[in-house]
């Protein structure tokens, strides 16, 4: 199916919402991977207000759109229209992704998978040991649940410039999925370098070292980071940050956000299409659409 009759009656429409919505590699992602499948989907990005999101999801509804994905600053209120929501979104508080069955949404978070899918490789390294956690937005939240369901982590320190909203997080991981091991912190050296140190797996869910502002990360001490860590940065603008730059350059394992981003898009392809994304492809296609902006 290429050119003018490509798009017909029969396609099927996918969005995501959000405000700003420019910066998304969402409708890339999946664009690519409708066309590599051959499925009569498109993706469109719709720049949502705040105040309009009410008016948007009886539009998309009543135009038969088959499911969307939801970013900032949606992600928490589109569970008031909502008839289902998954485990996994109810307990993080935040829904990425939703299904249009003929009237009926139900709605997902499907960055678990991304970050599932990217720890996975890491799994009898990091499990059962010490995770320092910088941030305590949704991201944070993200990883904390999916580190409690799948890696059984010793202890989880969460890292945070707004001291509250870190607390706030570590009591309520505590109290909604009885994980009592885990702490809070400010982001304060030197006692940050022992902190760091000791973890076998560092994340950064802050946005801090995100293109425009590279040179900037959430510790520039070396002797943060040791051989045999894991260190994994949610940021895939720029793929390298300066975080993982400094862990690598102590002999750590970096990650970058990447896998995390195509994962995520993969589990909500599958749950619009029933069908796989190519990942492998994606990966690879994203990964020469950033490095060549
Ligand atoms: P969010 O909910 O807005 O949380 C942002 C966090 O970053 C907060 O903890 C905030 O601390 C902290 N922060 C922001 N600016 C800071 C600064 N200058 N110094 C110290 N801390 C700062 O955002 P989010 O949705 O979690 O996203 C965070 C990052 O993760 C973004 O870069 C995003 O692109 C990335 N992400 C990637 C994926 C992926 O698929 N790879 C998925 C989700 C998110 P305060 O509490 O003090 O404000």
């Amino acid at each position: 199916m290429t050119g003018y009759n490509k798009f017909n009656q029969d396609t099927n429409i996918i969005g995501i919402i959000g405000h700003p919505i420019k910066h998304s590699y969402s409708p890339l992602m999946h664009n690519i991977s409708f066309e590599i499948k051959n499925l009569n989907y498109i993706y469109l990005p719709f720049d949502v207000p705040i105040n309009t999101l009410k008016a948007a999801i009886k539009g998309m509804v009543a135009l038969g759109i088959k499911g969307f994905n939801i970013t900032l600053p949606h992600k928490e209120n589109i569970i008031a229209y909502l008839r289902n929501v998954s485990e996994e979104a109810s307990i993080i508080g935040a829904v990425n992704t939703v299904v249009n069955d003929n009237g009926i949404l139900s709605g997902y978070n499907t960055d678990v998978n991304g970050v599932y899918e990217t720890l996975l490789p890491y799994k009898d390294e990091i499990t059962g040991q010490k995770v320092s956690i910088f941030g305590a937005g949704g991201g944070a939240r993200s990883v904390i649940y999916t580190l409690i369901r799948n890696f059984k982590p010793e202890k989880i320190q969460i890292i945070n410039r707004t001291e509250q909203k870190g607390e706030s997080l570590r009591e309520y991981f505590s109290t909604r999925m009885h994980f009592t091991d885990i702490k809070s912190y400010e982001l304060i050296p030197p006692d940050l370098v022992d902190v760091l140190r000791d973890s076998k797996l560092i994340i950064n869910t802050t946005s801090v070292g995100m293109y425009p502002n590279v040179d900037d990360s959430v510790t520039s001490i070396p002797q943060s980071f040791v051989k045999g860590q894991v260190v994994f940065d949610l940021i895939y603008n720029p793929l390298k940050t300066r975080l993982l730059q400094l862990a690598e350059s102590q002999g750590a394992t970096v990650i970058d956000g990447l896998r995390m981003l195509v994962h995520q898009g993969a589990k909500s392809f599958e749950l619009w299409t029933g069908e796989e994304m190519p990942v492998e492809k994606i990966n690879k296609a994203l990964k020469l659409y950033i490095d060549t902006k």
